[in-house]
């Protein structure tokens, strides 16, 4: 499955943030294929359809979607240079799909900043810089035999000035998702090459309460890093609010005139810009969010639930979310008013879709 690897500078606030996350791990129960490794938080997407079919359906049992959290330990400047650590976080965050970055933004006497103050602009450059050293490197490597590819007639010209574009990109300090995010190059066009800058990423600022409700610093903030997501949140706020049951974790998040709690935003922020999205099926055993990629076919949709279900797929009875609940879940209803939708195998999964999907074994 797809993950994000959290990283940042020491002493920012990754490790209260990670314990928060792994502390809302989804029930084992539901996941028993997944073995959830010491660094790995598996969190539930939240969903409040769920809970809200299952009551129409009359189940009591809800399987939301997931999102995976990797915990990478150890940047340090020089990472790029490959000396111990540096080598092992690289690879780590190579392994991952997105980064989500945790930048200091809460002042703390009591808590060393590694570079003396805290300035979450220079943190973020100090973690950029390795990344994007390290990518200039890969290409550097690959270059002498993309070279020879190009002559021996493997690669088209074309390939070979997009490689070099993106060096030149890099060796200006930008990251590349930045730059793709302004139209400045197309991802796809250099996806071999998996350079990390190109991962997408995510900007998690960790502000003390007082903080949360500055707007102006956090428009800041989120103008620094735009169009990559942001993220304000008071870690070991999240990490209290994961010790308390619903009901008081909601009372301490009104209390805190918050909506949502910053680890459910995290999870939402971190589900999309994965290219993920989701489709639902509903009956008395379960109600339950699947997981798809953005853009998938209703057969491809299929083949998450079961790989016969792909093979063997007939057609996918469709309603969505709104005209199930607006229909309070009578299907004879749902069908009278002619929104049960029959889709075949040409179609494209969208959100709200609830699904039973026909199929031949
Ligand atoms: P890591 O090195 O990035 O994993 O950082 P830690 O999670 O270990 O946090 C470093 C220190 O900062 C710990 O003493 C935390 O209790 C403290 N800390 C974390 N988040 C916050 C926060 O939002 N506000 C304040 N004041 N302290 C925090």
């Amino acid at each position: 499955s797809l993950t994000i690897g959290i990283v940042g500078l020491p002493n920012v606030g990754k490790s209260t943030l990670f314990n928060a996350l792994t502390r809302n791990n989804v029930l084992a129960e539901n996941y028993p294929f997944a073995t959830i490794e010491p660094n790995t938080g598996i969190v539930p997407l939240p969903d409040a359809r769920l809970p809200k079919l299952a009551e129409l359906v009359h189940s009591n049992k809800i399987v939301p979607a997931t999102v995976t959290f990797v915990d990478i330990a150890g940047i340090v400047k020089g990472a790029s240079e490959g000396e111990g650590l540096g080598n092992q976080f690289l690879a780590n965050i190579r392994e991952a799909d997105a980064i989500c970055e945790v930048v200091r933004a809460f002042e703390d006497d009591d808590i060393v900043h590694v570079n003396g103050h805290v300035d979450p602009s220079d943190d973020i450059e100090t973690i950029n810089t390795e990344l994007v050293l390290a990518d200039m490197q890969t290409i550097e490597n690959a270059l002498p035999k993309l070279e020879k590819d190009l002559r021996g007639g493997k690669i088209e010209q074309s390939y070979l000035d997009a490689v070099k574009h993106a060096q030149q990109i890099l060796g200006e300090g930008e990251t590349i998702d930045h730059a793709a995010a302004a139209g400045k190059i197309d991802k796809a066009d250099i996806y071999d090459l998996h350079l990390m800058t190109a991962k997408p990423f995510i900007y998690v600022f960790n502000l003390d309460d007082d903080e949360l409700q500055n707007t102006d610093m956090q428009a800041k903030l989120a103008a620094s890093v735009a169009p990559a997501q942001a993220i304000f949140l008071n870690a070991q706020f999240e990490a209290d609010l994961t010790e308390l049951d619903e009901a008081d974790a909601r009372e301490m998040l009104t209390d805190a005139g918050l909506k949502e709690s910053g680890l459910d935003q995290l999870a939402r922020v971190g589900f999309d810009v994965l290219g993920l999205q989701t489709f639902l099926t509903a009956g008395e055993k379960e109600v339950r969010a699947w997981q798809i990629h953005q853009g998938w076919t209703a057969p491809q949709a299929a083949g998450v639930i079961h790989s016969d279900f792909e093979k063997g797929f007939i057609k996918a009875d469709i309603v969505s979310y709104d005209d199930f609940v607006a229909a309070e879940g009578s299907m004879s209803a749902i069908k009278e008013e002619g929104k049960l939708r029959q889709e075949g195998r040409d179609y494209v999964m969208q959100p709200g879709d609830i699904v039973e999907f026909k199929f031949n074994v």
